[in-house]
Order: C-alpha cells, then structure tokens, then sequence
C-alpha cells in the first residue's frame, strides 16, 4: 500500500496525465518512505493508477470535486491555467464519479484518458528528466560499481553524491506550482520543501543498490570517499533561458562556468521570481522531452591523506621545490619530488601539495634532525599505512636518493598540520657558515665574535628576494655565535638565530642592508662561502624512534 492520503487523488491525477513518472507523483505527494521508492516503478504505477480508480475512495473524490466543499472544479473553469494545460483535465474527473450518467460518452472518455495515461506514462518522465526512470535501477548501479572498482580505492564506507542540470529545477518549480495549487483546493498547504527534491529519491533507490554491488559496503550521508554521478539533459537547456530576463541580476558571467545557467543561479533566479511571471514564461506540464537525462562519467574522490616528516637535504645543488625560470627548468630534481615520488606511488595519489617549515636555499644543506615538511596527498587511492609501510616507505625514499634522507614519516591529520607553521617565527635555527675574510683573522677577533650574545640585526629585504617580498626591514635576533679557525682567510662560524634571520646577508652585509653585520664587526670585508643548517628547532612531528 502506498502511503498516500486521499487529498493526494486529484494530484496523483493530475501528474499521471500531464507525463511525470510513478516516482516523480510520489515525491510531489511528499511520500518519504524510502522503502516506496525501491519499488520497481512499473509497480508503483499500477498501485497509483489502483489507488485513483478505487471506488471505495470516490467518496473524497466527490467532495473534493464539490465546489462547497472544496472549490475543487473552480481552477479548471477561471482559466488560471497556463497555455500549456492540457483540456482533458475536466474530462478525466468526470467518469469515475458517482453518479455520473453511464453512457457510451463516458466510457469513451475514460478510454481516451486511459490511453493519454499509458502515453504519459511510457516517456521520458518531464519533471525527472528519466533520472527516476531507467537511470535509477540495478542497471545503473552496476555501471557506478564497475568505476568505483576500476578506481581500485581503499576505502571503508562511501558517499554517493548527484549532480542534475539546472533545468530540473525549473521543471519541478512548474510541477510544484501545480500541484501546490492542487493541493490548496483542498485546504492543505504544501511547501516547496515538502517535496521529495529528484537527488533525495535517486540517493534512496541507488545507495543499497550500489552498496550491494560492491559487496556491502556501507553506503552514509558523510565520507571520506565521495562518489559523483552528473547528469546532464542538452535537449532542455532552453527551459532556463527565460529566467536571464526576468531576473537578468541572478546571472552573472563567470570565469570558469561554461553556462551562466548554473543550479545556484537557477534555484536563486525561481525565488524571487512570482508565480505569475513564472507561468507566464513556462508551461504546465513541461514540454515532453524526447531523450532522457545522460550520465557523465562517475568521479571517484577520497580526501586527502596528510603525510609528514622531517628531511635532510646533503646537496649544495637541489632546490626545495622544482625550480623553473620562464617556463624551463633550472635543476634536475627537487626535494618535494624526490620525497613525493615515492609517497604518491605508495598512496596512488593523483597530486600532492608540499609545505615545510622555512626552507633552504639551493645552495644550502640541511643537516642535523632535518627540517619539518608535510604533505597533502590529493585523491589517494589508499589511504591507511601502517606503521610498518611507513617504515618501508622511508626507506624506499631514503633508499632512492643520496641528495636527501627522510625520518619520522608519519600519517597525520589535517588540523595537526597547523602545528608546523605556529610560532614559526618565535622558534631558533641553528646554523653553521664557511666565512672568507679578506685579512688575515686574529685571535682577539674570534674572542669578540664568541662574546656576541643576542645581537638584535635589522635587515632590509634581501636583493635577491626583493623581487618577491615586500620592501621592509625586520628586527631579528642572532642568539649567539661560536666560531671555528680554519686558516687565516676562513672560519667556520655557528650561529643560533630566531627563524627567519637571513644568515648570507648578515655574513656579507647586503651591501649595508643588513646591520650591523659581520664585515662591520670585524672591520673588514667578509663573505659567505657555504652554509648548512644545523637544526630547524619545531618539534613537530613528533618523532619515532628507529
Ligand atoms: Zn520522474
């Protein structure tokens, strides 16, 4: 038995007629039992057709029809109908109430209305488009599990996501619009949201469906793994044209949407419109279409994984990132490949984006405990390592490259990533450089250099970044220093700096953009010839021991 209220005859009547399918009239009866849907529609159909043409029921149906009781014949007779209504409306009421003369009239009416009936029903559905018809079924859930296996993703439970084209909206605003008027005949007020929106009973019939082709999986409203089905129906785009007159200021031209027509514009544009420009515009029922809806390719997308560590970097000619000047690349490899090839095979992922806490320039190593990195993993095919995998997968990086080596590699979680860059400018670095001096450097020289705690340095922008970052100058702190004789020209110097300090500049003075600097304290000219970074002193991520 269907669940509907005999208020809903004259609605289900009027839907059958005017081509929307078995499906599409439960919906606008604002049926939400799940299981009324799962039906095969062929069944429903009969149940409908069953639940107008029961006698039992005429009772409702004459008082329904009754101008005292409910004004029911009055919307037929003023001719508040749209052009497109169709004339058999008045017709088909009449043979199946009581009373009515039996007549060879009669039975002819009914058979034509018959006839119109089965016509409406065998098409393409206008409200759904035959998203609810042949598009949603075991057929079509088959198709939806082949390309979620094709995908070959890991993954617990899934969401089963659908996107309609726009007109779909306008389609179902005329049939609302009808039935809503239907329906406050019969004193009932029915609001657009009572309506069972096509994407809810598509998700309904299709989620045990799609669940029992992959095996019971679970199909949930939230997921880290999101299926997409689009449909799209070029046949009909037209039905939206006239809402870009009527309500020209909902559509604006954006960059990256092919039509303006968008659902959001769409569904914007249908509220603030009136229902009487609107039936002004567009018919009742929609124009049948000839086609049904297309499917576009499913889309498989899991969220991101987040991955992250620590590396070292032993070589004086790799960049942090690819590094690519006016579209040619500069150096062969990069730090962010080197680690992410190995990683993005491991997790299947289709891309992945880099971050790191500071970064070193080309020529710079990074030595010590390495420096915090993190990764996003875009569209990972696997998601879950363990910790053994992890293991594996460190070594397969540190195992592929001797430029640089990766430790405390680990799965984290988005939120945790944040911790990488707090008070990043607050956190010390540690660093050693190889200073040339141009005289000879004395004992005392080294003794001063030793002395120096908590040098406040202001530094101008760096020229060879000045290209990209802002002209400032920035206060930062050299916590101590700690120098190493090499020969009379060449010292190594350790340093411990707030984050941030630019070490090169204060070496070499930046031609007096850095001060005081190293040249100054020592009253001659000095240069930077290496420089390693020791530490980089953020303890994130936490570390795992070996
Ligand atoms: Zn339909």
């Amino acid at each position: 038995m269907l669940p509907l209220k005999d208020g809903d005859k004259a609605i289900v009547h009027k839907l059958l007629s005017s081509g929307c399918c078995a499906r599409c009239v439960l919906r606008f009866c604002c049926v939400s039992v799940q299981a009324a849907y799962r039906k095969p529609p062929q069944e429903t159909l009969e149940e409908l057709r069953a639940f107008i043409s029961d006698p039992e029921n005429g009772k409702s149906r004459q008082s329904a029809a009754d101008p005292a009781a409910g004004n029911g014949e009055s919307h037929d007779a003023a001719g508040s109908d749209p052009p497109g209504e169709p004339p058999v409306k008045r017709v088909k009421l009449e043979p199946v109430e009581p009373g009515a003369p039996a007549g060879g009239d009669v039975s002819a009416a009914v058979k034509v209305e018959e006839e119109k009936e089965e016509e409406a029903a065998s098409g393409v559905c206008v409200a759904c488009l035959g998203i609810l018809q042949e598009l949603s079924g075991p057929a079509q859930a088959v198709k939806i599990a082949e390309k979620v296996k094709e995908g070959e993703y890991e993954f617990d439970t899934l969401v089963l996501s659908v996107s309609l084209p726009a007109q779909l909206c306008v389609r179902e605003h005329s049939c609302w619009l009808h039935v809503k008027k239907e329906s406050r005949e019969k004193s009932a007020a029915l609001g657009k949201d009572d309506v069972i929106p096509v994407k809810e009973a598509f998700k309904w019939i299709m989620q045990g469906l799609v669940a029992k082709e992959l095996g019971g999986v679970a199909v949930v409203i939230r997921s880290l793994f999101e299926v997409s089905v689009e449909f799209t129906h070029p046949e009909t785009e037209a039905d939206c044209h006239f809402l870009a007159t009527t309500c020209a200021g909902c559509f604006k031209p954006t960059k990256n949407k092919q039509s303006v027509f968008t659902r959001m514009a769409v569904v914007k544009a249908l509220e603030k419109i009136s229902d009487a420009v609107f039936l002004k515009h567009y018919t009742f029922p929609p124009p049948r279409p000839s086609s049904c809806c297309v499917p576009r390719d499913v889309q498989c997308l899991h969220a991101s994984v987040f991955v992250a560590g620590r590396y070292n970097k032993f070589c004086r000619s790799l960049p942090q990132t690819p590094w690519v000047i006016d579209g040619e690349r500069r150096m062969e490899s990069s730090v962010e490949e080197l680690i992410a090839a190995p990683v993005l095979s491991s997790f299947r992922a289709a891309g992945f984006n880099f971050s790191s806490s500071g970064r070193e320039d080309v020529d710079v190593r990074t030595l010590g405990n390495g420096r915090p990195f993190a990764m996003e993993l875009l569209n990972p095919h696997r998601s879950k390592l363990s910790k053994e995998e992890m293991k594996q997968l460190q070594e397969t990086i540190n195992k592929s490259s001797d430029k640089i080596r990766v430790r405390d590699l680990q799965i984290v979680s988005r939120e945790a990533m944040g911790r990488m860059k707090e008070g990043e400018e607050a956190k010390t670095k540690s660093y050693t450089a190889l200073v040339w001096t141009q005289k000879a450097i004395q004992s005392q020289d080294i003794a001063f250099i030793d002395a120096i705690k908590d040098l406040t340095l202001d530094q101008k922008t760096p020229l060879r970044v000045l290209h990209r970052r802002a002209l400032a100058v920035r206060q930062r702190v050299v916590h101590r220093m700690n120098t190493r004789y090499l020969d009379p020209h060449h010292f190594h110097l350790e340093l411990k700096t707030q984050a941030g300090t630019y070490i090169k500049e204060f070496v070499h003075g930046d031609f007096g953009r850095t001060k005081p600097n190293m040249s100054e304290l020592l009253k001659m000219d000095t240069d930077i010839l290496e420089l390693d970074v020791e530490s980089v002193d953020v303890d994130w991520p936490p570390s795992i021991p070996e």
